[in-house]
């Protein structure tokens, strides 16, 4: 569950736990509670759909491995009049007047930030990862290619560039190399993808897992960053099941000259919990690092940037850069789900995902299913589910009757492609929160392998095999389903919230 000490100080006195023998009476209900009444004053079908939300949610055995809970507070903080506020800029630097709260607001959300995971600077106005990642792209093209041709034509701004000067640098902004992890070891579409604007903007070339072992294999990242030459070299992911090294990262940019960026989007909490330390930690090895703020870490959906000194000037220009302006309301409820991550309370709850995934991996591992990588140390499970006969658009939809939200995810040299895949992904971080334990993890296991045990492919029109289709044993969505609502009733979601 969340952590609720006020502050980042450890000398506070905690606040006593909110009772919850009578949920309808915290002021997390009244709160709640009363936001919806107001909106059904204007569009009662959306309090509806609020109040419908909370009960699906409670409802379904979530493995998304991207999604968590976030805490009243970081709800709360998000509903109120910063929302109307424009402040492009920075810090004491913006476009409009009247920004005093911002400021207080957004400072404290970076302050946060730089603490919690020991960084030089930290930009909180990114609206999502894809915008962290925009922000951080363009921040090393400033640096490395922008910067260096005003020097050269002896101006200090772009606007002083002459047009054929101008024309000259567009092209060498658009005309640089990027070094991902590929899209089907894990990496992300952002990573300089063609269907992503990151493909468009950069030559992209990516690095791969060793077909034996599924592991990242540095030898090849090295051969391919010496060949291929990138600016930036990017590392993480969002579908690899292991620890990265960020050193040993570093030390092959640095090699060939490449900036090291790492997207965390998926680990964050990882590293703020104190799970992912020394070498797994990226921020002292990576230039410029960038995450969302409402996977594991879980604050507001939002993206942050981290990154040293010499690149915070290029990254405070994000908007109006990229970022349309900032979101004043949710950098407040980032604030508060920093505060929240400086708590012990938030380490013992990283140490218990990461469990909590050894936990399913061994499980499932046990009653036959086989991983990519044979395991896991992060928050996530790769399933390839081949060895059922089925392909992953198959077992997510028989595990979704049976009320086991989950997701496809491709696996490397996937037989079955990006859209029916041959892999399910599974992460620990929104039932962790619910306070599911190794135990509950297990059972989890044993009703995944129960699904798809009993899971078999349709028949397509042409009398072959279907991708799509699939039949579930009678009864066996029931029986899950049942054994399922059991094991979250003994974990309440938000459970000093009753909306009556
Ligand atoms: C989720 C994710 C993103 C995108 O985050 P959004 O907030 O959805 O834009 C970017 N990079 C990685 C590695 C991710 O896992």
């Amino acid at each position: 569950m969340w952590s609720r000490a006020p502050g980042p100080s450890r000398r506070l006195p905690r606040r006593p736990e909110v009772t919850t023998d009578n949920p309808s009476r915290t002021p997390e209900s009244t709160a709640f509670r009363t936001a919806i009444d107001v909106v059904r004053g204007v569009e009662p079908r959306i309090a509806d759909a609020i109040g419908a939300e909370i009960e699906d949610q409670r409802a379904s055995l979530k493995l998304i491995a991207s999604e968590n809970y976030a805490s009243p507070a970081v709800l709360l903080a998000m509903g109120n009049w910063f929302s109307d506020k424009y402040a492009e800029g920075t810090i004491g630097r913006r476009f409009y007047a009247g920004c005093r709260n911002v400021d207080t607001v957004e400072a404290i959300a970076a302050e946060h930030a730089r603490e919690l995971f020991g960084a030089q600077h930290a930009y909180v106005q990114p609206h999502s990862g894809i915008d962290a990642n925009l922000v951080a792209f363009w921040a090393v093209l400033a640096q490395r290619v922008e910067l260096p041709a005003l020097e050269r034509a002896g101006v200090r701004q772009v606007n002083d560039l002459s047009e054929e000067d101008w024309e000259r640098l567009r092209k060498a902004l658009g005309d640089q190399r990027m070094l991902g992890m590929s899209l089907d070891a894990g990496g992300h579409l952002t990573h300089g993808f063609r269907p992503n604007i990151s493909g468009k903007m950069f030559h992209q070339r990516s690095y791969g897992t060793d077909p034996e072992t599924g592991l990242l294999d540095y030898d090849a990242v090295r051969a391919a960053a010496r060949e291929f030459r990138p600016l930036i070299l990017i590392a993480g992911y969002s579908a690899y099941p292991r620890r990265v090294n960020f050193r040993i990262m570093r030390e092959i940019a640095d090699e060939v000259g490449a900036t090291l960026m790492v997207d965390m989007a998926h680990f964050a909490g990882l590293v703020a919990g104190k799970v992912l330390t020394g070498d797994f930690d990226p921020v002292p090895h990576a230039q410029i690092v960038t995450t969302t703020t409402h996977k594991s870490l879980r604050g507001p959906r939002g993206g942050m940037v981290l990154c040293d000194d010499s690149l915070a000037d290029q990254v405070d220009r994000g908007c109006p850069m990229v970022l349309g302006g900032p979101l004043p309301h949710v950098m407040a409820a980032k604030a508060v789900a920093l505060a929240e991550a400086r708590q012990p309370a938030f380490q013992d709850y990283a140490q218990r995902v990461v469990d909590n995934a050894q936990s399913l991996a061994d499980g499932l591992t046990r009653r036959g299913a086989r991983l990519v990588t044979g395991g896991t140390d992060n928050h996530l499970v790769l399933l390839d589910v081949s060895g059922y006969g089925l392909t992953g658009r198959q077992a997510e939809g028989a595990l979704l009757d049976a009320g086991i939200v989950t997701n496809r995810n491709a696996i490397p040299r996937d037989p079955n492609g990006a859209w029916y895949t041959s892999g399910i992904r599974l992460g620990t971080p929104a039932l962790t929160t619910r306070g599911l334990t190794a135990d509950g993890f297990d059972e989890v296991a044993e009703l995944i392998d129960t699904v798809l045990s009993r899971t078999t492919p349709g028949t397509a029109k042409s009398g072959k095999p279907s991708k799509a289709t699939y039949v579930l044993a009678e009864g066996v969505a029931k029986e899950v389903a049942d054994r399922s609502a059991d094991l979250l009733a003994k974990h309440p979601l938000y459970p000093q919230v009753d909306l009556g």
